[in-house]
């Protein structure tokens, strides 16, 4: 019993809880004490230099250099104070996580500790083995960070860490950042320019984001003793325990104590970054759990959902605690998602997807309203494209997943009143007449929570205040998603305020000028409103009879990346050109190989150097007993049978994995890096993961369990 299974096992018997004392019993006592913000900018920087960089800030616009060296040398004093002795541009390179590189603020020629405003505005991280997708040449693998002034500073250890964007030294953005933050410019130019025509004071508008991360804790021991969890996130093999989320006794249970300890701990550390964590519950899995801020700028939100992804590792540390974002961890159980919340805020303080009590108001509310619905059902496909993982394909379609289908649920009041707006014509309005009443828009209810908020279903639900874009995957970069909604709504804005102008330009009343070109939208987007089941069969086949995509595995689903009308799309708003979506996109298709390849890679090694041996050591087992039983003259038939299954097993493995093996030989002498990621999605993964682990997990039901090696299922998920 020496193997890894049965020490780890051990461990986690030995597990002590890990106190933890919050520096004081109120969060506001200490939120945010490690960012520099607007509201620390305001306290240590002079008014002048104060209202320079505010106003930078809320135009995005270049700080210049005697206000940049004012603001290191603030923000240097301010971390000094606080131990720090590093500093670092913070960045978001393609892989989708976090980069760094630090530099300390002692100068070993003057001797002095210093930071110049051209060190906090700029830096040349060598960085060039970061992926561009080809964009940067080796011999000119350059690119910067750029400091982005919007989101907050941040001490992170003893580093002093500063938000940047990377950007190559032509221009080209190599990371996701810089495209979110041009998206954000889009909407806000065009939202603002829709909103004029029905408020003349809105200035400026703000995407907001709530994500809701879900997550899995396991325990260290159990972790490390498990290699495909180790090297991808995702358990290649093991049957389903005998009691899975069929109870559902989870949900909103009692929250074990070693994990209520590392949610106390890691919010502490959050809180201490600003990050404004409200709610923690369970998820309906086994050891499944969320965690959701208050909603905040996109930008900010996105950058501190990276930071809560970085944080949480180290914090789970200190527990002797793993935790998975993976998408699908664990085969028959729910995945992780994290849904995306989103709308769009007026600087006067509208949410422009709350419905009010007057009808009025509420033309602007439905305007904004269609035009994201009409947005999602032009851009389908790109919405699709921008969650595509190789962990999201194993969740998306899968149990307690929204389809790879995308379609909008609105509830049954909304879409009363966008069919009767459809259905009422073309209004003759005399002198007099309450236009509202005749459209049936002044009964729009002003909270519609309960009945927006049923389908837990869809991708993407209008949930009473905002939408919700449920099929983001756990582990994704938010920026992706977010980039690409911002963009796509921008787009579809632009295209209503040309139209309801050229209507008003040609003498039309405002307010059916904006009704008319809504009615529009409401009849040629109607195919993406959904409001059934999105798990069920029927919405399949319905949706492949309105004509709707259904694209499961990453690789295709990419392609809209490059279509023609994307690329007209982020090229119109100058956020990505040609050449950095070819980039992206072959930064994507190599990043979904590497990842089915080492699963591949496990699942081979695994089944060779693990399942097999122990499988026959207890097949010789049973051997030995079924010579004994029959020496004694006893029927040993049974064994035998069980003997020859598992031989059958033992096979079928042996003969799929070499195949296997066989198969990504030739599928790695694919130049093209779209027909390589086709085939590893279909010929490595699709013929064979499969049918290898049903052999497997057949096998860990009929060998000894003291002998199992892997780590099994209700081991890892039932910690307590
Ligand atoms: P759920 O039932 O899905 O858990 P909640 O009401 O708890 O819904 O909200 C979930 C998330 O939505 C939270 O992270 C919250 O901050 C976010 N949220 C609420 N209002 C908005 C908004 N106007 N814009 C963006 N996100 C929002
Ligand atoms: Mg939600």
């Amino acid at each position: 019993m020496a193997h890894i299974r049965h020490q780890a096992l051990k461990h986690v018997q030995t597990r002590e809880k890990v106190q933890v004392k919050p520096p004081s019993n109120k969060i506001s006592d200490y939120f945010g004490r490690l960012t520099f913000g607007i509201e620390q900018m305001r306290a240590s920087l002079s008014p002048e230099i104060f209202k320079k960089v505010d106003r930078a800030i809320k135009d995005r616009k270049k700080i210049d250099n005697g206000t940049a060296d004012a603001v290191a040398a603030a923000v240097r004093v301010w971390a000094m104070d606080k131990g720090v002795t590093h500093y670092t541009h913070w960045f978001q390179p393609l892989t989708g996580a976090t980069a760094e590189k630090h530099d300390a603020f002692y100068d070993p020629i003057k001797g002095i500790e210093n930071l110049k405003g051209s060190e906090l505005v700029q830096q040349e991280p060598d960085a060039s083995s970061f992926p561009s997708g080809g964009i940067r040449t080796t011999f000119e693998a350059r690119g910067y960070t750029a400091w982005d002034p919007s989101s907050p500073i941040f001490i992170y250890g003893s580093t002093l860490c500063i938000p940047t964007i990377f950007v190559s030294y032509t221009g080209e953005a190599l990371d996701n950042k810089a495209p979110l933050l041009k998206a954000l410019d889009a909407v806000d130019k065009a939202a603002t320019k829709v909103c004029k025509i029905f408020d003349r004071n809105v200035t400026k508008v703000n995407a907001s984001l709530g994500w809701e991360q879900e997550y899995f804790v396991v325990d260290e021991a159990l972790f490390n003793a498990r290699p495909d969890l180790i090297l991808g996130g995702r358990t290649v093999y093991g049957h389903n325990p005998a009691r899975g989320q069929q109870l559902d006794d989870h949900y909103f249970g009692s929250i074990p104590s070693r994990i209520y300890n590392f949610m106390k701990d890691f919010e502490i550390h959050a809180h201490d970054l600003g990050i404004p964590l409200r709610t923690r519950h369970n998820e309906v899995a086994p050891s499944q759990f969320e965690v959701a801020p208050m909603f905040g700028p996109v930008n900010v939100s996105t950058d501190q959902n990276q930071l809560l992804k970085d944080l949480m590792p180290r914090v789970a540390g200190n527990h002797n605690l793993k935790v998975l974002f993976h998408e699908k961890p664990f085969a028959g159980l729910n995945g992780n998602g994290k849904h995306n919340n989103w709308s769009l805020i007026t600087d006067t303080g509208v949410n422009l997807f709350q419905p009010t009590g007057s009808a009025r108001e509420n033309l602007m509310f439905l305007t904004f309203l269609v035009c994201t619905i009409k947005a999602v059902y032009e851009y389908a496909d790109l919405l699709r494209a921008s969650i595509a993982s190789s962990g999201n394909d194993h969740r998306l379609g899968a149990n307690e997943a929204p389809p790879a289908i995308i379609s909008i649920f609105l509830g049954s009041t909304l879409n009363g009143v966008l069919d009767e707006l459809e259905n009422n014509g073309n209004i003759k309005i005399e002198k007099g007449d309450n236009l509202y009443m005749k459209l049936g828009i002044d009964q729009i209810p002003e909270i519609m929570l309960d009945n927006t908020d049923r389908n837990r279903t869809s991708p993407f639900a209008f949930t009473g205040n905002k939408f919700e874009f449920r099929a983001v995957g756990g582990d994704a970069n938010v920026s992706v998603p977010m980039t690409v909604l911002n963009l796509i709504v921008a787009e579809q804005l632009r295209d209503f305020h040309k139209k309801v102008t050229k209507l008003t330009d040609d003498d039309q009343d405002k307010r059916l000028a904006v009704i008319e070109v809504l009615r529009d939208y409401i009849k040629s987007s109607k195919k993406i409103r959904f409001e059934g089941d999105n798990y069920s069969e029927e919405w399949v086949r319905e949706a492949e009879k309105r004509g709707l995509s259904n694209v499961k595995d990453t690789p295709k689903a990419l392609d809209f990346w490059i279509s023609e009308k994307a690329q007209k799309l982020f090229e119109r708003h100058k956020v990505l050109n040609e050449v950095e979506l070819e980039a992206r996109h072959e930064v994507m298709l190599e990043n979904y190989i590497m990842k089915v390849q080492i699963e591949s890679r496990v699942m081979g090694d695994l089944a060779m150097n693990h399942i097999i041996p122990t499988a026959i050591a207890y097949q010789n087992k049973l051997v030995q007993n079924a010579n004994g039983l029959k020496d004694l003259g006893i029927d040993a038939s049974e064994i035998i049978k069980t003997i020859s299954e598992i031989s059958k097993h033992v096979s079928n493995i042996r003969k799929l994995s070499h195949d296997m093996v066989e198969e990504r030989k030739r599928v790695n002498l694919i130049e093209n890096t779209r027909d390589k990621a086709i085939e590893y999605a279909d010929s490595v993964k699709g013929k064979y993961f499969d049918d290898i682990r049903y052999a497997v997990d057949k096998l860990e039901q009929m060998v000894d369990d003291e002998d199992w090696p892997l780590i099994k299922y209700r081991e890892l998920l039932f910690l307590r």
